[in-house]
């Protein structure tokens, strides 16, 4: 099997200052550390740099107001302008040349998209894409154009193949949701911290799409505190179902691995594990429904020393069929060690029970289960054709 990992050092250009917690120094750690683990061999695992998208490609997914708006606000930005669109806040801030870096991050995911629908590898990971929160005329929480959307939308267009998109970066994948909302033929599922404890306060299970999409929107907000076995024991459940149901042609993966106990940003009890096993779930799935093809990309992290190179680091080995070892290398470390303000682990996974005891931790899988059941119940009938308007 083939894959591609798209990169290039310019990616790290997507910046909005040295305080923001969207940070490219995490995509630096991560593509180094797969090099350094022999994850790429410039052979069947190879690396392929992005192109940038379009005009015609951001507007499938954007309003040409929106885009001139940042094309004018990316040279300079008039005060009180960027607000009316998203911008110009603390989460994302307006920089010099976020027009035409943002493209390049979008290019990265359709240039995912073009190398799996076109048979040139199986599965492709744009590890700086995943801005799963732009939608279609505003920028929100640190996105400001919608890459997972824009190649969801080439794939469409280009192949009119069925897209089952899944999101379990720890925030609900609202900006892909909303693009898709209505379309039948884009099915969204994503898992996250319930939206009553966490941005940006949707995701809920009734959220189920609208008009022909009635069905196509399915959600399962997670309890604070959830774990790997509940978080785990929910996506075996619920994945072979609705990817059966459905019949994807692909899938398109937001791998965010913010759900990480050690995230300052949300409040899940994730550990590396639940990276290296959804993605591996998600691959076999793929195997038996869509060919294996998967176009995946990154997300939220915001564990930029300890989790993110780990946590995608697996991602990428599942995706690409190939076993990780579970020891750093030593040159890794000692390059990056004395920049990092934490010690960096030396293994790549978590070690089992390392941030046991999980608080409430009955009582969170049950309400778990409950969600998932609320969610089986409402959605499984549409999408398996036996709902109204059907
Ligand atoms: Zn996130």
């Amino acid at each position: 099997m083939k894959s591609a990992l798209i990169w290039d050092p310019a990616l790290t250009g997507y910046f909005f200052h040295p305080d923001h917690p969207f940070n490219p120094k995490r995509l630096e750690l991560t593509v180094s550390l797969i090099e350094a683990m022999g994850l790429v061999d410039g052979g069947d695992h190879r690396v392929v740099p992005p192109r940038a998208a379009t005009d015609a490609e951001l507007l499938r997914v954007h309003s040409p107001e929106y885009v001139d708006a940042v094309k004018r606000m990316s040279v300079r930005c008039a005060a009180g302008e960027a607000w009316e669109w998203g911008l110009g806040t603390d989460d994302t801030p307006v920089f010099h040349g976020m027009h035409e870096i943002t493209s390049l991050v979008v290019g990265g995911t359709i240039r995912a998209a073009e190398l799996v629908m076109g048979g040139e590898v199986t599965r492709a990971f744009n590890v700086c894409g995943g801005l799963h929160h732009a939608h279609r005329d505003r920028a929100s929480g640190f996105c400001i154009y919608s890459d997972l959307a824009a190649a969801i939308s080439w794939i469409r267009e280009t192949h009119g193949a069925r897209v089952l998109y899944i999101d379990y970066d720890a925030h609900h994948g609202d900006g892909v949701q909303g693009i898709f909302y209505d379309d039948p033929n884009v099915l969204t599922l994503s898992l996250h911290e319930s939206g009553r404890y966490l941005f940006p306060g949707t995701g809920f299970v009734d959220e189920l799409g609208d008009g022909e999409g009635f069905g196509y929107s399915l959600n399962l907000p997670l309890e604070a505190f959830t774990e790997d076995e509940s978080w785990l024991d929910l996506y075996r459940k619920l994945l072979p179902e609705v990817a059966e149901a459905f019949r994807p042609d692909v899938i398109v993966l937001q791998s965010g691995c913010d759900g990480h106990t050690l995230d300052p940003l949300t409040h899940l009890r994730a550990t590396t594990r639940l990276y290296e096993e959804t993605t591996r779930i998600t691959c076999e799935v793929a195997d038996r429904v869509c060919g294996g093809r998967v176009v995946a990309t990154g997300g939220g992290g915001y564990s930029v020393w300890r989790v993110v190179p780990r946590a995608w680091t697996l991602v990428w080995a599942a995706l690409s069929g190939q076993e990780a070892p579970d020891a750093i290398p030593f040159g890794w470390l000692s390059r990056w060690q004395g920049e990092s303000p934490d010690l960096l682990p030396e293994r790549l996974r978590d070690p089992e029970g390392a941030f046991d005891p999980v608080p409430r931790r009955d009582e969170i899988e049950a309400t778990n289960r409950r969600t998932l059941e609320s969610l089986r119940r409402q959605a499984l009938p549409l999408l398996r054709g036996w709902g109204l308007g059907f």
